[in-house]
């Protein structure tokens, strides 16, 4: 072993430095430690990449490691590795993903918060407790520490220091009085935070007791069991593809028992915060029934900084081997990986949107094969990328048909709101059908539910009269307004139009910029129905989470006839007495500059329909639209993914979209438009001269939205074929030599994910 490290420092540049290891550190110190590192005349802190020289000066001129943090690995070698893929895949530095996998709490090297517990030294009734004689002459001889020691006995469980000198008011020296007696022990134990142990609030019925499988349940467990139970753990990634209802949850959990049981370690990742409550609290009611002493850490953004060190800390010692977590869970330093499971895979949440740019499933099914684990995703409507790679048997494919008990999956009743604007004679908001709906459930005591799409874009064209929206030529996208020169541009190729006064399909003067919002919807609803008990939620509910859980208790409790919300409601909750459920505009989704437009909206269909009926009573949905015949809303009718799917990727294969070819999007900013767009030229000159055999280039083009504070915005596509990683650090050495000026900011996004 050589006596220097190579470690990479946490100090906001990306390098690797040299140091030597003191004597009283080489036994601890490991590929992944933490470390204190002198940097000039302060202090910083690193993880140790590899035991090496330096290359470049003398091993003598090292400066010695000032210190190890933990002494365990901080990043054990699964992530370690991971860092270095997602820093080629996604183009970021290392020191910012590394960042990234670390909480804060841990970056800044907090201490263990360590608590005093106290208890009586022998339990009270055994052989060598006090007397109650020595009781009584410790009561009048010391009151205060007779005190402290009849609250210590009477309790079941040690108790904290602090709580006794908080709650008895006494002083140090009362509880020092006791231990030097011999009659009270003091303990040290690191206090742990668990978040959300209010979980079982949120009201969901969970069953503790594991479901009998079904057949096929019982299928997709048999083959699981044997990939995680092998002696030697072997990379693989399954698709779970299950219609909703169909109890993927049950086939989640025989996988962590069977991982758990084979002595590994589980991740289970979820796409939305607002959902794990939910999902937490029917982890651990059953992980504790099935495997006992098993400890679910909850890891998501909203955590403090105390609990999310906590859940580290349990991980990385080994304490606890679950963790159930939005996406940056798949950094969580599990040991001993052997399942990471990505729920509802298909979720663009799953992508981040500011630097590192990663995507949590695309991230944990590399985390996977660094760690030699099984990668389980699951979803009634999986992703195109995901599902190409099942149909060509990369991955593994299990599928779960039939919902429990052979609900009936509910009738999708779809309205042309063409013949609705007609007959209202106006713009309508809500049809006959829809609002005739909502009455008889109220009438009945049941539920409904109005969905609005929270990723409305006005900036389509749409006619209220025929339906017709413009699309690019060349892009199978639609054209975006800009309202300020009144043009219709694609945003994929730059292809521009004036934009018309009259509809180009049916010459109707109406043709306008739509959008729906959810306070409209819920004005429509109160005009209509008065005496309806109406909530609403919405981003800005949503970010209260207190509010956000209120409401949902209320609904689940029937104190809500029909719940308004974004389609954030839509999912995972389960709401029995729910028997309707509207779509209130599904062409929002459908018509946004996106070529996965259909896709989102063919997910929303089928997420909006799962929705409704999971009761004993069949449910019904009513689907709303100007564009009655597309594609993505008359599988959808059916459930009909394989149908959907082929029929998209056939139209991805012609256009060369994700998943026929990668996409990499490339965004300049910049105050002043026209040398914006010289840039942007010039630069696309440069990589298509370099690269223009691997790479196709579309744009540059002006942003949808062109214009953000002041600041202007252009992008540029690249379309290229795997491997992507090749292509990603050609274009990083171009931009490297490229002049930029100095006030524009250009960022690079591999694999976006909202094109708008
Ligand atoms: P999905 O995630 O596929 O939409 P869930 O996992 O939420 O479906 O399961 C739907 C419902 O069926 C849940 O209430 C679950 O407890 C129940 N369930 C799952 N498996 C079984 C089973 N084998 N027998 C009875 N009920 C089941
Ligand atoms: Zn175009």
């Amino acid at each position: 072993m050589t006596e220097t490290v190579g470690v990479h420092p946490l100090a906001g540049f990306d390098k690797l430095l040299h140091y030597k290891v003191p004597e009283s550190l080489r036994a601890q110190l490991q590929v992944g430690s933490l470390v204190r590192i002198p940097i000039v005349n302060r202090f910083h802190l690193g993880i140790v990449a590899e035991f090496s020289a330096p290359k470049d000066f003398p091993v003598e001129r090292c400066k010695p490691l000032a210190g190890l943090v933990y002494p365990f690995p901080a990043l054990p070698p699964d992530l370690l590795r991971l860092s270095h893929w997602m820093s080629a895949y996604y183009a970021a530095g290392l020191d910012a993903i590394i960042e990234a996998m670390l909480p804060v709490a841990v970056r800044k090297a907090a201490a263990l918060k360590k608590e005093k517990l106290l208890a009586p030294a022998v339990p009270p009734g055994l052989p060598g407790a006090p007397t109650d004689d020595e009781i009584a002459v410790l009561t009048k001889r010391a009151p205060a520490q007779a005190k402290v020691f009849a609250f210590l006995v009477s309790q079941p469980r040690p108790v904290a220091k602090s709580l006794v000198l908080d709650r008895l008011n006494v002083t140090a020296a009362a509880i020092n009085g006791l231990i030097n007696r011999g009659w009270v022990r003091e303990q040290t134990r690191r206090v742990e935070r668990i978040a959300y142990d209010d979980a079982h609030s949120v009201g969901e019925h969970v069953a503790a007791q594991p479901h009998k499988l079904n057949s096929e349940q019982q299928a997709a467990v048999d083959v699981l069991t044997p990939l995680l139970s092998t002696a030697e753990p072997k990379f693989g990634v399954q698709l779970l593809f299950g219609v909703t209802g169909s109890g993927k949850t049950e086939v989640y959990l025989r996988a962590i028992q069977t991982a758990l049981a084979a002595g590994g370690g589980v991740a289970f990742l979820v796409p939305e915060v607002a959902l794990t409550p939910q999902t937490v609290a029917r982890l651990r009611s059953r992980l504790e029934a099935i495997a006992p002493g098993h400890r679910c850490v909850v890891w998501h953004s909203h955590l403090s900084e105390g609990e999310r060190l906590d859940g580290w800390l349990a991980l990385a010692t080994g304490e606890a081997r679950v963790v159930v977590g939005a996406r940056s869970a798949v950094f969580a330093p599990v040991q001993n990986l052997r399942l990471i499971v990505v729920d509802e895979e298909h979720e663009p949440a799953y992508k981040q949107d500011e630097v590192p740019r990663y995507h949590g499933r695309d991230t944990a099914i590399m985390r996977a094969k660094m760690a030699g684990a099984v990668c389980l995703l699951g979803s009634a409507t999986p992703s195109l990328e995901t599902w190409a790679n099942a149909s060509s048997g990369k991955y593994g494919l299990l599928t779960l048909t039939q919902r429990i008990d052979d609900r009936k999956l509910p009738f999708i009743d779809i309205v042309d709101m063409r013949v609705e604007c007609m007959q209202q004679r106006g713009p309508a908001t809500l049809s006959k059908r829809l609002v005739e709906g909502m009455r008889a459930r109220m009438a009945r005591g049941e539920q409904t539910i109005l969905f609005i799409n929270r990723r409305g874009y006005s900036s389509a064209m749409q006619c209220r009269k025929c339906g017709h929206v413009e699309e690019c030529p060349h892009c199978s996208v639609s054209m975006t307004y800009h309202r300020a020169d009144e043009m219709l541009r694609c945003h994929m190729c730059g292809h521009q139009s004036n934009a018309p006064a009259r509809c180009p399909a049916c010459a109707a003067p109406d043709i306008k910029w739509r959008g729906t919002g959810t306070q409209r919807v819920e004005e429509a609803v109160r005009r209509v129905m008065p005496n309806a008990r109406l909530e609403r939620i919405d981003s800005d509910t949503m970010a209260k989470k207190h509010r956000f859980r209120e409401i949902l208790g209320d609904f689940r409790a029937g104190k809500i006839d029909i719940l308004v919300g974004t389609q954030m409601i839509a999912k995972g909750l389960d709401f029995p007495n729910v028997t309707l459920v509207g779509l209130v505009d599904a062409d929002l989704s459908m018509h946004v500059p996106d070529f996965r437009a259909n896709e989102r909206t063919f997910q929303l269909l089928v997420q909006v329909a799962g929705r409704s009926g999971r009761g004993d009573r069949a449910g019904e949905v009513v689907v709303q639209t100007f564009t009655p015949e597309a594609g993505a809303i008359q599988f959808s009718r059916h459930a009909d993914f394989t149908g959907f799917a082929e029929t998209e990727l056939k139209v991805r294969r012609e256009f060369g979209y994700p998943p026929a070819r990668h996409l990499l999007h490339h965004l300049f900013r910049g105050p002043n438009p026209e040398k914006l767009q010289f840039f942007a030229e010039q630069w696309k000159n440069r990589v298509a001269a370099a690269l223009g055999d691997k790479v196709t280039l579309a744009g540059p083009a002006a942003a949808p939205i062109e214009k953000i504070k002041d600041e202007y915005r252009w992008q540029l596509w690249y379309f290229c074929n795997a491997p992507v990683t090749g292509i990603v650090a050609e274009i990083g050495k171009l931009r490297a030599d490229f002049a930029w000026p100095e006030d524009m900011v250009q960022v690079l996004d591999v694999d976006p994910v909202n094109l708008c």
